[in-house]
C-alpha cells in the first residue's frame, strides 16, 4: 500500500486501548443543537448543560481545524459525566477523525517506557487523509460518471445491475446512459439505481448522500453524473492513523525483532522517516493531517515526566487535540513534593482550558437512571426508580447504575420481570459502595490481616 515506507524494525505491542464501553453505551452524542445550545434529554445526554455546550464549542474548533496543539481539562467530581461527555465528543466528530482514549494508569502499566506509550496515543490520535488514484479491479462495486451532454430528454430508464465484473459495469454505465438520456438528469445530479427492481429514480442535485444513502439500504447503487466521461481510474481516499503508519513499517522483522528480545517500542529514526514521507505527500498533494482527540482519564494519575512530554508534544506541529479528565482537587503532583490544582504541574495548567463538571440534580439523576434502564433492558417500579435516585444522591450515580443490572438479575430469580425495591434492597446488602466499604474495613481493623 502507500503508507509503506521499507524499514524493518521491530515487533510492536501496541498500548491496550482501554473503552469502558458498557457503561457508556447510551452515549450517543452531545445532544446538542446546532447553535450548540444542549437539548433537554438528547442522544443519551441529560443535564450538565454548560459543560456539554463547551464540549460542543472546542468539537467546533477541532473540526474547523483550529485547536491542534491545544489541551483540555474536564474537572470535576465522580460520576459527574467527565467521560461521558468526552465519549459524546468523540461520536460528533467525523468518521474519520481519529479519537483515542486512555487511562493514565496505563502508561505506566506496560512493557514499553512511558514515553512511548504517550507517543503512541499521541499518534494514534494524529489522521492522514491519504488519496490514491488506482484502476479499477474487477468484482469492484464502482461510481460511474456521464457525460453531461449525453443528459437531457425525458422518461425514466430501467436497468438491473447484477454483477461488477468490469466489462459487465462498462456496459452497463452504457446502458444507464441510454436509459438516463431518456430522463431529464443533469450533470451534478444523482441518482439511485436498485440493484433488484432495476429501478433508477432521480434523486436531485440537493439530495444529502451520506445521510441518506443508510436510509435507502444496501441494495441501492448511487451514481453521481458529473461532467467527464466513464472513467477506467478511480479515486481512493482513506483515513489511517500516524501509529497505523508506524506500525505496518515495523513489522517486516517481526519474528527476528521477537528473538532479539526487543522491547517492542518504535525507534524514533522510524518515526523521523515517515514525518517525512507524509510531508512530502502533502507537498504533492496526496495527503493532508486530521489533527483528532486523545483523551486522557485521572490524568493526576501521570507524573511530571509524562506531563513535561505532553508539554513538549502540544508545542509540536503535528499534536492532536488532548482532553484530559481529573476528579481530584488540590493535590500532589506524582514524582515531585508539590501540590497544585488536579495534580497538574503549573506550566501545563496554564495552557489549558478548563471545563468543570458538577454534582447532578436529582431530577438528572432519575433521567440517567431510566436512559440506563432503557439501554439495559430493564423494568424498574415507580418505586424502585425513586429509591434507586435517592441512593445515588447518597452514594454514587455509578454505584447505583451498576445495582440496575445486579437487581435485574435478583428479580429474575423471582420470576418477575419488573424490578422492584425489594430487589434493589437486596443488591444494595451484596455490593457496597465506597463509603460503606471504607467504614467496614474501619469496623474491621484489627480482626483483618492483609
Ligand atoms: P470519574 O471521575 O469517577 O471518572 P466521570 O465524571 O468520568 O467519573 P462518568 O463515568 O462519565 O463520570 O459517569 C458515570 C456514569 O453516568 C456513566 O455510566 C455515564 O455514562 C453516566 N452519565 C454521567 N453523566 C451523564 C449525563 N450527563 N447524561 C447521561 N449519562 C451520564
Amino acid at each position: 500500500m502507500a503508507a509503506q515506507i521499507s524499514t524493518g524494525t521491530s515487533e510492536l505491542r501496541d498500548i491496550t486501548k482501554m473503552e469502558r464501553i458498557g457503561a457508556h453505551s447510551h452515549i450517543r452524542g452531545l445532544g446538542l443543537d446546532d447553535r450548540l445550545e444542549p437539548r433537554g434529554n438528547s442522544q443519551g445526554m441529560v443535564g450538565q448543560g454548560k459543560a456539554r455546550k463547551a464540549a460542543g464549542m472546542i468539537l467546533k474548533m477541532v473540526q474547523e481545524g483550529r485547536i491542534a496543539g491545544r489541551a483540555i481539562l474536564f474537572a470535576g467530581p465522580p460520576s459527574t459525566g467527565k467521560t461521558a461527555i468526552a465519549l459524546g465528543m468523540a461520536q460528533n466528530l467525523g468518521a474519520d477523525v481519529p479519537f483515542t482514549m486512555i487511562a493514565a494508569s496505563e502508561v505506566f502499566s506496560l512493557s514499553m517506557s512511558k514515553t512511548e506509550a504517550l507517543t503512541q496515543a499521541i499518534r494514534r490520535s494524529i489522521g492522514v487523509r491519504i488519496r490514491e488514484e488506482t484502476e479499477l479491479i474487477e468484482g469492484e462495486v464502482v461510481e460511474i460518471q456521464i457525460d453531461r451532454s449525453l443528459t437531457g430528454a425525458t422518461k425514466t430508464g430501467k436497468l438491473t445491475i447484477k454483477t461488477t465484473d468490469m466489462e459487465t459495469v462498462y456496459d452497463l454505465g452504457n446502458k444507464m446512459i441510454d436509459a438516463l438520456s431518456k430522463e431529464k438528469v443533469l450533470a451534478g445530479d444523482v441518482v439511485a439505481i436498485d440493484k433488484t427492481t432495476g429501478k433508477i429514480s432521480k434523486l436531485g442535485r440537493s439530495f444529502a448522500r451520506s445521510r441518506d444513502y443508510d436510509a435507502m439500504g444496501a441494495d441501492t447503487k448511487f451514481v453521481q453524473c458529473p461532467e467527464g466521461e466513464i472513467q477506467k481510474r478511480k479515486e481512493i481516499v482513506h483515513t489511517i492513523s500516524l501509529h497505523e503508519i508506524d506500525v505496518i513499517n515495523s513489522r517486516t522483522q517481526g519474528f527476528l525483532a521477537l528473538f532479539a528480545g526487543d522491547t517492542g517500542e518504535i525507534k524514533p529514526e522510524l518515526r523521523d522517516q515517515i514525518n517525512t514521507k507524509v510531508a512530502e505527500w502533502r507537498e504533492e498533494g496526496k495527503a493532508e493531517i486530521i489533527p483528532g482527540v486523545l483523551f486522557i482519564d485521572e490524568v493526576h494519575m501521570l507524573d511530571i515526566e509524562c506531563f513535561s512530554f505532553l508539554n513538549r508534544a502540544l508545542e509540536s506541529e503535528l499534536s492532536p487535540l488532548v482532553i484530559m479528565a481529573s476528579n481530584r482537587g488540590m493535590s500532589r503532583i506524582r514524582g515531585t513534593t508539590f501540590r497544585s490544582p488536579h495534580g497538574l504541574p503549573v506550566d501545563l495548567l496554564d495552557r489549558v482550558l478548563i471545563v468543570s463538571t458538577k454534582p447532578y440534580e436529582e431530577e438528572d439523576i432519575q433521567q440517567i437512571i431510566q436512559i440506563r434502564c432503557e439501554e439495559e433492558d430493564v423494568t424498574l417500579s415507580t418505586d424502585a426508580l425513586a429509591v434507586l435516585t435517592s441512593m445515588a444522591t447518597q452514594t454514587t450515580l455509578r454505584y447505583a447504575l451498576n445495582l440496575i443490572s445486579c437487581a435485574q438479575i435478583i428479580a429474575r430469580k423471582r420470576k418477575v420481570s419488573e424490578v422492584e425495591v425489594e430487589d434493589l434492597r437486596r443488591a444494595y446488602t451484596y455490593f457496597m459502595d465506597e463509603k460503606r466499604s471504607v467504614q467496614w474495613l474501619k469496623e474491621q481493623q484489627g480482626s483483618l490481616v492483609f
